[in-house]
C-alpha cells in the first residue's frame, strides 16, 4: 500500500464518514462536532451502525470505550458486537446508545475521593471531536476503540480529557472575546493545538528482563557509570543503528494506520536515547494520539525484542527524557494568535496574546510546575539536562527588547525602516525565525507557540495543557474586560502590554537557565524553585488555584482536590515500589553476589599464603569489599525500617514527605555502596546487567 493509503487507513475520519453516512447525518454530526453540541440520538444510532459495518469489514470483533484514568495511562474494556436475536441466533449489533455512553466500573480506578464505593459506576461518553478508530493487537485481534470522557454518577470527573475538554472551551470563549475586541468578526472558535515531542529510551530485552529495578520500577535504581556516557556528543542526531531504524520504521507504520502524525524521528543526547515528534493537532487529539503513541512504542518495541522506556531517568549520569509540548492557539479560519503578523493590526493582536500568556505564567507558574510533579520528573528537572525547577518565559532578545520599549513608551526602530503603528508606538515588521534556540528554558517562545519543555516524558500531556488553556483564559479574560469598555482599542491595547510587561517581566529570562548563577537571580526576582514533586504539587490545592480552575469551570474545588490526593498517593506508590525492588535487589543478589567473591578472596589470600606468596592485592580489595558489603547491608535495614515507618503513616502528605525525606535518601545511600561494590566484583559474579550492556549493546 502506499503512505497516502496507509494513513489514516485504521481511522473512522472525515472521508469515511462522508462516503458511508446519509448526507443529512453526516451533516448533523459534523456540526456537532464543530460546535461543540451534543450527539442527537437518532443520529448517534446511524453512526453506530457505519462504524459498526467499517470496523467488522476490517476484522473487528469488539468495540471498547477508551478512556484516561487519573492512573496517567489508558484503560478499556472490550465488548464484542454479538447480541442474541429472540430465536436465539447470533446477529452483531452496536446502538447509538453503546457508541455515546458506556458504564464500566469505577472501583479499581484512583478517584481522590470522588467515588465512594457504595457508587462505584463510572460511565464513559464518546469524544465525538476525537475520531474512532481501529486498534489491533499482537495477535490480530481488532477492536474499534471510541475515545470517551470517564466520569462519576454525580458527573464529576474521574478522567485526564474531561477537564481538558472543559478548558479548551474555556480559552476558546476568552480568546474570541479579545479577538471581538479588537475587531475580529469573523472567527467562531479559538482551538488550542500542539505538538508533543515525546523522547524515549531502548534497551535489549533480555538485559532488561535480568534487571528487577527495571522491570518493577522503569528505571535501575543501582548502576555504576559505563566507561562511556554521552561526552563525546556522538550520539545525537547520529546515524540511527539499523535495529532501531527497523524499530522506527515498524513504529511509524502502526502510528499512520491510526492517523497519528510521526513525523520527526533522531537520536537523541543519551546513548540509546530516541525521539519522536507528530505534526500538532488539536489538543483533545494530540492528547489521544500521546496516549497511543507511549503505548503502541511499548508494544511494537517487544516485536523486536526490546523494551522501550518511558522514564524521565532510566540511568543515572546521562540524559533523561521529557516531553517538549508545543503548544499554540489558532482560530478556526486560520489565524495564530502567537504569530507575528504583517499589519500594525495584526501585531497588537499578536503583542497582545503574548503579554497575556507571559502575565498567565508568571501569575501561576506554580501550578504550571505542579503538573510536571512526579516522582520520575524529580530526577529530571534541575539536573542541568532539563530545564531547572524555576519557571521562567524564554522571550528573545528582539522580542523583548520590544515589549521593554513599549513598557517605556519608547520609539521602536528597525534597520529596515518598515515601520508599522501601535497605538502612540511605532512598531518594526517582525521577521519570522527572530528567535534564537535557547535550549534551557522551561518556557519558550519559538516564533509562533511556546514550548513547554517541562512534561515528563512518561506523563499523560493533559494536565499540563489543562493549566496552559486555562491561565490563559484567565488572562483574555481580563484583557477583554478591559478593551471591551475602551473607546480607543489602541491605546488601551498599548497600555496593557506596557502594564504587563512592567508587572511580570521578572519572568522573562533569555540567558542560560542551567546557569548557577540563574538560580541566584531567580531568588531575587522572587520566582518560585520548588525542587520536589511532593511540594510541587501543593500547588493544586492553594485558594489561588481553586478559585482559577472553578471560575473558568475546569475543576471544582472537589475535582481538583481529587487530582491533589491521587496524585501525592501516586508519589508515594512509586518511591515505595522502588525501595521494596532496591531492598530485593540488594539481599537476594548484590549481598550474595560480593560475598562469593569475597569468599574467593579469602580462599584465594589463604592458599597463596599455603605456599609461603604474599595476598596483598586479595587482601586489599577483600578488605574494601567488606567494608561496602557491611554498609550495603546496614543501609538495607536502615531502609527496611524506613519504609515501614513510611508504609504505616496515616497522613497521606506527611506519608510522601517521607518517602521523600527518609526512604529515598537511604535509598541512594544504598546506592552508592552498591555502584562502588559493581566496580570490584567480576563481570561474571555480578548478578545483574551493566551500564554498558544496558547502554551501548542495542
Ligand atoms: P524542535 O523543537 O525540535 O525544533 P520543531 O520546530 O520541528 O521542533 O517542532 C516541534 C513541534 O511543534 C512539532 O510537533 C510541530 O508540529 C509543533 N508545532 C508547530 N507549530 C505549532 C503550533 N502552531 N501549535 C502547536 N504545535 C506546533
Ligand atoms: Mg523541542
Amino acid at each position: 500500500m502506499e503512505l497516502t493509503e496507509v494513513f489514516g487507513s485504521n481511522v473512522f475520519n472525515d472521508k469515511i464518514m462522508k462516503e458511508r453516512l446519509p448526507k443529512q447525518i453526516y451533516k448533523a454530526l459534523k456540526e456537532t462536532i464543530e460546535k461543540d453540541m451534543s450527539l442527537r440520538s437518532d443520529v448517534a444510532d446511524v453512526v453506530a451502525n457505519a462504524m459498526k459495518d467499517w470496523a467488522i469489514e476490517k476484522g473487528a470483533t469488539h468495540y471498547t470505550h477508551w478512556f484516561q484514568p487519573l492512573t496517567g495511562i489508558t484503560a478499556e474494556k472490550h465488548d464484542s458486537f454479538i447480541s442474541l436475536a429472540p430465536d436465539g441466533s447470533v446477529i452483531l449489533e452496536f446502538s447509538g446508545k453503546q457508541l455515546i455512553q458506556g458504564e464500566p466500573d469505577a472501583s479499581s480506578f484512583p478517584s481522590g475521593g470522588l467515588r465512594a464505593t457504595f457508587e462505584a459506576r463510572g460511565y464513559t461518553a464518546w469524544d465525538c471531536t476525537s475520531p474512532a478508530f481501529l486498534k489491533t493487537d499482537e495477535a490480530g485481534m481488532v477492536t474499534l476503540t471510541i475515545p470517551t470522557a470517564f466520569y462519576s454518577y454525580n458527573s464529576e470527573a474521574l478522567d485526564k480529557k474531561t477537564p481538558l475538554l472543559r478548558s479548551m472551551k474555556a480559552v476558546s470563549k476568552q480568546a474570541l472575546r479579545v479577538l471581538r475586541a479588537l475587531g475580529n468578526t469573523v472567527s467562531s472558535k479559538v482551538t488550542s493545538t500542539v505538538g508533543p515531542e515525546q523522547e524515549y529510551f531502548l534497551v535489549d530485552k533480555s538485559f532488561y528482563l535480568d534487571r528487577i529495578d527495571l522491570m518493577l520500577a522503569g528505571r535501575t535504581i543501582f548502576g555504576a557509570p559505563a566507561p562511556k556516557g554521552q561526552e563525546l556528543e556522538d550520539q545525537y542526531f547520529g546515524a540511527i543503528k539499523d535495529r532501531v531504524m527497523d524499530y522506527m520504521n515498524d513504529l511509524n507504520m502502526e502510528l499512520w494506520k491510526m492517523g497519528i502524525t510521526s513525523k520527526t524521528q533522531h537520536n537523541e543526547v543519551a546513548p540509546a536515547q530516541y525521539e519522536m515528534a507528530p505534526i500538532f493537532a488539536t489538543t483533545n487529539i494530540a492528547t489521544d494520539h500521546n496516549q497511543l503513541v507511549m503505548e503502541t512504542m511499548q508494544k511494537v518495541a517487544l516485536r523486536h525484542d526490546l523494551v522501550c522506556l518511558l522514564h524521565e531517568k532510566p540511568y543515572a549520569g546521562i540524559n533523561g527524557s521529557g516531553k517538549h509540548n508545543n503548544w499554540s492557539l489558532s482560530t478556526e479560519d486560520g489565524i495564530n494568535l502567537l504569530e507575528p503578523g504583517n499589519t500594525p493590526g495584526e501585531n497588537v493582536q499578536f503583542l497582545l496574546f503574548v503579554s497575556a500568556m507571559i502575565k498567565a505564567v508568571d501569575t501561576h507558574a506554580d501550578i504550571l510546575r505542579a503538573t510536571c510533579a512526579t516522582a520520575g520528573n524529580d530526577h529530571r528537572l534541575g539536573a542541568n539536562e532539563a530545564p531547572p525547577a524555576i519557571i521562567s518565559i524564554f522571550m528573545g532578545e528582539e522580542l523583548t527588547d520590544i515589549l521593554a520599549k513599549i513598557s517605556k513608551g519608547e520609539k521602536i526602530t528597525t534597520k529596515d525602516a518598515e515601520f508599522t503603528k501601535v497605538g502612540v508606538d511605532t512598531l518594526p515588521e517582525f521577521p519570522k525565525d527572530n528567535t534564537d534556540r535557547n535550549r534551557t528554558s522551561p518556557f519558550a517562545f519559538t516564533g509562533n507557540k511556546f514550548e513547554f519543555r517541562m512534561v515528563g516524558s512518561a506523563q499523560s500531556i493533559a494536565g499540563s495543557n489543562v493549566a496552559l488553556n486555562t491561565i490563559a483564559a484567565e488572562a483574555f479574560d481580563e484583557i477583554a474586560g478591559r478593551l471591551e469598555k475602551a473607546k480607543d482599542k489602541n491605546a488601551e491595547a498599548a497600555q496593557i502590554i506596557k502594564e504587563i510587561y512592567k508587572k511580570h517581566s521578572r519572568v522573562i529570562f533569555n540567558g542560560n537557565n542551567y546557569a548557577e548563577e540563574w538560580v541566584k537571580e531567580a531568588e531575587k526576582r522572587a520566582l518560585p524553585n520548588v525542587k520536589n514533586a511532593v511540594d510541587a504539587l501543593k500547588a493544586f490545592v492553594t485558594d489561588k488555584a481553586f478559585k482559577l480552575f472553578e471560575k473558568y469551570e475546569v475543576f471544582s474545588h472537589k475535582e481538583l482536590h481529587s487530582r491533589y490526593d491521587v496524585y501525592v498517593e501516586t508519589y508515594s506508590k512509586q518511591i515505595n515500589i522502588e525501595a521494596m525492588a532496591a531492598i530485593d535487589m540488594v539481599k537476594k543478589q548484590f549481598i550474595p553476589a560480593g560475598l562469593e567473591y569475597a569468599t574467593f578472596l579469602a580462599d584465594s589470600a589463604a592458599s597463596f599464603k599455603d605456599i609461603g606468596v604474599g595476598a596483598s592485592v586479595q587482601e586489599d580489595i577483600l578488605k574494601k569489599l567488606n567494608t561496602l558489603l557491611s554498609s550495603a547491608y546496614k543501609n538495607a535495614t536502615k531502609l527496611e525500617t524506613a519504609v515501614v515507618k513510611a508504609q504505616a503513616m496515616g497522613d497521606a502528605v506527611k506519608q510522601a514527605e517521607a518517602y521523600r525525606d527518609k526512604v529515598f535518601a537511604v535509598m541512594q545511600a544504598l546506592r552508592i555502596d552498591v555502584d562502588a561494590m559493581e566496580m570490584i566484583v567480576p563481570r561474571d559474579t555480578w548478578p545483574v546487567p551493566t551500564y554498558t550492556e544496558l547502554l551501548f549493546k542495542l
